[in-house]
């Protein structure tokens, strides 16, 4: 647990999220500026740093999830594809330093505009969570 991070923060529940998934290792919710229609964080409920701090037995765990959220995020969204994307250090481009992996349905062969991302249209963010729960 960090005390300054946003993402622990959002694990924790003090700031709010659109949440749709969480278990005992991960919290799935909706990126707040997102790429597409459906871009979702997976994050791990304690704090790591980037992949090679998470432990092996949760990263075992992370991909089968990824592929089960992307699967009910494509269904929800009506995409044709997606991308899981994970940014490691600043370098990578990783903004928020608490591990998170990225899925972004995607509807189009264009480049994917990773830091296009204007900020989400609040009111419209719990139906687009909704369409992706409803295809768990
Ligand atoms: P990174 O560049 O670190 O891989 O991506 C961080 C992502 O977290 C960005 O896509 C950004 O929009 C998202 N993000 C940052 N702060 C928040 C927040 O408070 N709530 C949500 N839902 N997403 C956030
Ligand atoms: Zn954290």
């Amino acid at each position: 647990m960090s005390d300054t991070c946003i993402f622990c923060e959002i694990s924790k529940g003090r700031i709010p999220s659109i949440r749709i998934y969480e278990d005992a290792d991960f919290i799935s919710f909706l990126d707040i500026n997102p790429v597409a229609r459906g871009h979702l964080l997976i994050i791990t409920r304690e704090h790591y740093l980037s992949t090679p701090e998470v432990p092996d037995e949760i990263l075992a765990k992370a991909l089968p999830l990824a592929k089960r959220l992307a699967a009910a995020a494509v269904l929800g969204v009506g995409a044709d594809g997606f991308n899981i994307l994970i940014n490691n250090g600043e370098k990578a481009g990783q903004a928020v330093g608490h591990w998170h992996l990225h899925v972004i349905p995607r509807k189009d062969r264009s480049e994917l505009p990773l830091r296009e991302g204007g900020p989400a249209d609040l009111t419209k963010l719990p139906f687009t969570a909704a369409d992706i729960r409803n295809n768990l």
